[in-house]
């Protein structure tokens, strides 16, 4: 039997989920957390724009609309966690409101789709803000508290459970959770 808190490989099939055991439903309180920290991570990023280049914020707006919609097409349609309340903001569920699931493998069409849309809407914030030293560092610490929490509530798990070999082949993160030894494969 897992400990309390602890989880199991035990997929969960889509709204059957024991979210105290089986991986990948995210906790509730969890999410409520990383959706605030993500709420001031995006909060401080406008400010940052705002404050320096309010005639960039349209192209941050659109990195930040891409990086919402695009690879969950090329990413999370692909995803062994489809259909599912993963614990990235529900990603799964949410995917699959948007897009059908994929039968192609995923490729490196999701790599360049996440990694530049997220480019557009991380960098914009700190390049506009490279004089604004108040709005730089409040931009730095959200976006530090916000990946900090990322790692702890979703990737550590992931690295733990994940069955997609694109992930450990790919994902940077799970690479860097890996060798910082904070987790690794469980199977
Ligand atoms: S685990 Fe990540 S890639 Fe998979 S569905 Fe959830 S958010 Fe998308």
């Amino acid at each position: 039997m897992p400990l309390k808190g602890e989880r199991t490989m035990t997929p969960c099939a889509a709204g059957t989920c024991d979210q105290d055991q089986e991986w990948p439903c995210a906790d509730a309180r969890e999410q409520a957390v990383l959706m605030a920290s993500g709420v001031a991570f995006i909060a401080a990023g406008a400010c940052a724009v705002l404050r320096n280049r309010p005639r960039w914020l349209p192209v941050w707006l659109a990195g930040l609309f891409a990086w919402a919609t695009i690879p969950k097409y090329f990413i999370c349609a692909r995803c062994e966690n489809y259909g599912k309340p993963c614990d990235f903001f529900y990603g799964g569920k949410y995917a699959a409101r948007l897009f059908k699931k994929q039968d192609k493998p995923f490729n490196a069409v999701g790599y360049f789709a996440e990694g530049s849309s997220l480019a557009v809407f991380q960098f914009i914030p700190p390049i506009a803000a490279r004089k604004d030293p108040k709005a730089l560092i409040l931009y730095l610490l959200a976006a530090g508290l916000f990946q900090g929490l990322l790692i702890k509530f979703c990737c550590i798990d992931c690295v733990r459970f994940a069955q997609d070999p694109w992930k450990a082949q790919y994902c940077p993160t799970y690479k860097m959770v890996d060798r910082m030894g904070l987790a690794s494969p469980e199977t």
